[in-house]
């Protein structure tokens, strides 16, 4: 973002061509890659974050994934380094604040260690409203004013563009949209509260929903396919939904109706053009987004509900890397001015594209 929080193209007033580092750090990987201003990735490297190691032996593998990705780029070096991570976090001291998803790490300052270990500026945002970022700026909300981004993973994140701004709220760590109350006093969330959505939509509350119904010894547990798997995932448990078993059918409609019920909330107090659902869960397609789609279509406000679509992110599983990189775009120093470009005299032509700036 630039300063004033409004989402500057990518190449506006900056040191346009030049690339930046992409820093994701996410509890289970951490993925690492040279973004250019085109929102494309170089050099990517996605690797376990065995976060079970503590932060310094984390960071410093990070690093070191960082540099190689740079080598081969073989873009010549980065101008700003960016990093997203879950929340919460001060975005401007580059601070971690004890994320849930990484045990151990309070006040790790790994957005000022990432720019003496590069030698250039950092930018630091939670790793949804990266994603939103990038979405808005290179994947499914590409050229729309207002977009609200849904991450459904692990866990359940969010960011809300409007007006072609990045909401990002007075301290900073707005748009936790995974905390949206979708049943009082419902399943322990792991921010403290009960009901939230992420305790009923994230993969993690899926599968573990699922393993609850399959022990309460009912008939329809012990015919579930699920049964006889080691360990369900979401994936399993949509997979059976589709397939008939009503087991699953029962996890993942409620799963659904929860879920669409705070897209058709987020429609009607935000009236955006788009809200895009990205993350592991998304994986399951039509069987999520349809419903869902109805939901919205079928309980939003009718003028909000026409104006927003419903769509898959767009940029797949490096959408947090490309957001690293869109906000470090953001933190890249100005260009210097073009010292070989004479001024142009009134009769001359107009300028070519490589006189541009
Ligand atoms: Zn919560």
């Amino acid at each position: 973002m630039t300063t004033d929080g409004s989402l500057a193209p990518a190449d506006g007033g900056t040191a346009a061509g030049t690339p930046v580092l992409g820093l994701d750090i996410g509890g289970t990987k951490l993925a690492v890659a040279v973004v250019t201003a085109d929102g494309a990735v170089h050099g990517l490297r996605v690797r376990p974050t065995r976060r079970e190691e503590g932060p310094d032996a984390v960071v410093r593998r990070l690093f070191a994934m960082g540099h190689e990705a740079v080598a081969e780029a073989g873009l010549g070096p980065v101008g700003a380094v960016g990093i997203a991570c879950g929340g919460p976090l001060d975005a401007s001291s580059g601070v971690l604040q004890s994320p849930p998803h990484l045990p151990g790490w309070d006040d790790v300052p790994v957005g000022p260690l990432a720019a003496a270990e590069f030698g250039v500026p950092f930018a630091l945002e939670n790793d949804a409203t990266a994603a939103a970022v990038a979405e808005h700026r290179y994947g499914a909300g590409r050229g729309l004013g207002s977009l609200v981004y849904l991450t459904i993973s692990t866990g359940v994140g969010g960011g809300v563009v409007l007006d072609g701004r990045l909401h990002r709220g007075a301290a900073g760590n707005g748009g936790e949209l995974g905390h949206i109350t979708v049943r009082r006093g419902g399943r322990a969330c792991s921010c403290g509260r009960a009901g939230c959505v992420e305790a009923y939509a994230s993969g993690s509350s899926i599968a573990a929903r699922a393993a609850e119904a399959l022990a309460d010894g009912s008939p329809e547990a012990a015919r579930s396919p699920l049964a006889a798997l080691p360990a369900v995932t979401a994936a399993d448990v949509s997979a059976a939904a589709a397939a008939g078993d009503p087991l699953a059918a029962r996890v993942w409609d409620e799963t659904v109706d929860l879920l669409g019920g705070a897209v058709a909330d987020l429609v009607n107090v935000l009236e955006p053009e788009l809200v895009v659902l990205g993350g592991g869960v998304t994986r399951s397609g039509a069987m999520l987004l349809d419903p869902v789609r109805a939901l919205v279509a079928r309980e939003a406000m009718p003028p909000a509900a026409r104006a927003a679509t419903v769509r898959l992110a767009a940029l797949g599983d490096v959408v947090c890397v490309v957001g690293a990189g869109a906000i470090a775009l953001d933190v890249l120093p100005a260009a210097p001015a073009p010292a070989r470009t004479p001024a142009r005299p009134p009769h001359d032509p107009a300028p070519t594209e490589a006189a541009r700036v």
